[in-house]
């Protein structure tokens, strides 16, 4: 199972808005800075169960849970991390990296005539490496 790099979970954090998937589902009142509302995680009738949107973390004053979106994810759709993450970039639009491994189909060149064809990208690439080049040496002397 391959693990979704740290720059990727910190990406997706900045896009995912705990407020909006705990109110998706848990009932929440604003309370000053943060939300609260009854935890979903033990029974309780007074609401104990408080949600940061501004740090993005949530934490229930009665029975101690708390964490991040992906936490929540974890504990509510009862799933593990990684599942939580696909769900979260599902809601909100954030691509998942590619796995790389066990490839299904690999895609053919986009204006590759035949198989001897040359990639069109790869003259514009040549021209653009050349132009910053030549700038980088003149800089140097
Ligand atoms: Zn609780």
């Amino acid at each position: 199972m391959p693990l979704f790099p740290a720059s990727f979970i910190d990406d997706l954090k900045s896009h995912a808005d705990l407020v909006q998937v705990v109110q998706e589902r848990v009932a929440l009142r604003r309370s000053g800075a943060t939300w609260k509302g009854l935890c979903p995680f033990h029974g309780e009738k007074t609401p104990s169960f408080h949600v940061n949107g501004d740090k993005g973390f949530f934490h229930c004053f009665g029975c101690g849970a708390g964490g991040d979106a992906f936490k929540f994810l974890e504990l509510h759709e009862k799933i593990g991390f990684q599942d939580a993450v696909k769900q979260l970039a599902q809601r909100f639009g954030v691509a998942l990296p590619e796995p790389g491994c066990h490839g299904t189909q690999t895609g053919t060149f986009a204006g590759g005539s035949g198989p001897y064809g040359k990639p069109a990208g790869v003259d514009a690439w040549r021209t653009r490496f050349r132009g910053s080049s030549t700038a980088s040496i003149e800089s140097t002397g």
